[in-house]
């Protein structure tokens, strides 16, 4: 049952290899998929293609099983004490008893392979078009469907087996972008019912406050409750369904997919945090900043030393070192280039880089090596893809669209704000209030002894 109690499973580059059986032996008497129908080019992805990928499953797909959801024995990209310098590529769906159970097609589409393989057992791989790809792997029986069926999400694919593992139980393999990147398939669910149940109401604009206490507060949208969810914590960064959190030890913590699961273990001895997708990026105490890839890689990367500020978005880290912001994009082995001197606040967002230095915000837009763009006095700075905000004393002023728009006070006692696509959250002493959409739209309150502020 556990991981390490199966022979070692599937490798990237076993599975190259198993790709090659494909052709082979390793399906004799039954459909052999062929190169034109079967995997789509480049699956399984080569070691290059493991960059945060972090999508969520549109309206429509479902879980692999009927409630109760069996547990995730072994997550995405776990490693295994038997091959550890491997990531696991699907998650595993595992409990004493699981031999046997249904499971079902997590969406929509057509069936294009089915086989049998060494490590793999009975499989079944679907197109689910829009690039997206699922596996199912280690039937003892092969599936009733064949390749070219239509299947529906929920419609039923096979039972678990432990043909090609050592236990029963199903891996599942989500691939996105024309099959080219693997995906953690638990957030790609993790919006998505069990099989037959109504579909969840879509978790999408979460804001978060630390109050006075340090208790990290969480609210879903306007009308959800405010959720409790740690204790004694100092920074807080959230991005879609990922929130990580550092508390007053130095322990970092990441809480993904719904307000009610548990929190991972993710550093010590840190003093921040940002998160990035399937990205976390921890500044230590020492001033050290670390980096990973995928909340369970056990592969932290050494960035910079001397940061006292990070941020990270969109494929970009961000780090304030003796003043100096530098900023990288694309893998965790990528060049520093410097950016601005002398820099107190710094946001990323898209495209777009936001400085403050000497009292005044500076932007960029485009690549890391186009012009600034002179804004107004500010202390803070926060962007969107359309949006500049500046905290100017009490003053919150953002222009909407491009950089040469002009500005519209926002809130005239404003103690620090945060911006995220058509939201704006203000904390005036400590009150928290939140408006969505225009920016003279009207605020709602949200937090109350707040002493910081996020938005997903
Ligand atoms: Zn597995």
């Amino acid at each position: 049952m556990s991981e390490n109690r199966q022979r070692p499973q599937l490798s990237r580059r076993a599975l190259l290899t198993t790709g090659s059986l494909l052709a082979g032996a390793a399906l004799v008497g039954l459909e052999r998929p062929t190169r034109a129908n079967a995997w789509p080019a480049g699956w399984p992805p080569d070691a290059s293609d493991y960059a945060a990928v972090d999508r969520v499953a549109p309206p429509g797909f479902v879980q692999p099983f009927t409630a109760p959801i069996p547990r995730i024995s072994s997550p995405y990209r776990s490693y295994r004490t038997c091959q550890c310098s491997n990531p696991h590529v699907g998650t595993d769906y595992n409990y004493d008893g699981i031999r046997g159970r249904e499971f079902y097609s997590i969406g929509p589409g057509r069936v294009v392979a089915k086989g049998d393989a060494s490590a793999m057992g009975y499989y079944i791989g679907i197109d689910h078009g829009d690039g997206v790809f699922s596996r199912y792997l280690h039937m003892d029986v092969p599936s009733a469907l064949n390749i070219g069926d239509s299947v529906a999400a929920g419609t039923l694919i096979g039972y678990v087996g432990s043909r090609g593992a050592g236990a029963a139980h199903l891996h599942l393999e989500v691939c996105v972008n024309n099959g080219t990147q693997y995906q953690s398939p638990e957030v790609w669910l993790s919006n998505s019912p069990a099989v037959g149940e109504p579909a969840p109401t879509p978790v999408a604009e979460r804001s978060f406050s630390i109050n006075t206490a340090g208790t990290l507060e969480g609210k879903e949208s306007a009308l959800a409750p405010v959720v409790p969810l740690r204790e004694n914590i100092a920074a807080v960064s959230a991005d879609g369904l990922t929130v990580a959190a550092v508390d007053i030890w130095g322990g970092a913590w990441v809480l993904r997919g719904g307000f009610d699961t548990g929190w991972v273990g993710l550093a010590s001895n840190a003093q921040d945090v940002a998160v990035d997708g399937d990205r976390f990026v921890v500044l230590h105490k020492d001033g050290n900043v670390m980096a990973k890839d995928g909340l369970f890689s056990s592969t932290w990367v050494p960035q910079i030393g001397g940061v006292s500020q990070i941020d990270a978005a969109n494929g970009r880290i961000g780090v304030v070192a003796g003043g100096l912001l530098k900023v990288k994009e694309g893998t965790l082995f990528a060049e520093w280039t410097n950016q601005y001197g002398g820099v107190t606040d710094f946001a990323l967002h898209g495209n777009r880089i936001g400085v403050v230095s000497g009292g005044a915000a500076y932007v960029k837009e485009g690549n890391l090596f186009d012009g600034w763009v002179p804004m107004a006095g500010a202390q803070r700075i926060e962007l969107t893809s359309d949006r500049v905000g500046l905290l100017n004393g009490s003053s919150l002023d953002i222009k909407a669209g491009n950089l040469f728009e002009g500005w519209e006070n926002v809130a005239p006692s404003a103690s620090d704000f945060a911006l995220s696509g058509n939201r704006i959250a203000v904390r005036s002493g400590g009150s928290v209030v939140v408006k969505t959409g225009a920016l003279n739209a009207g605020w709602n309150g949200y937090f109350a002894n707040s002493v910081k502020i996020a938005l997903n």
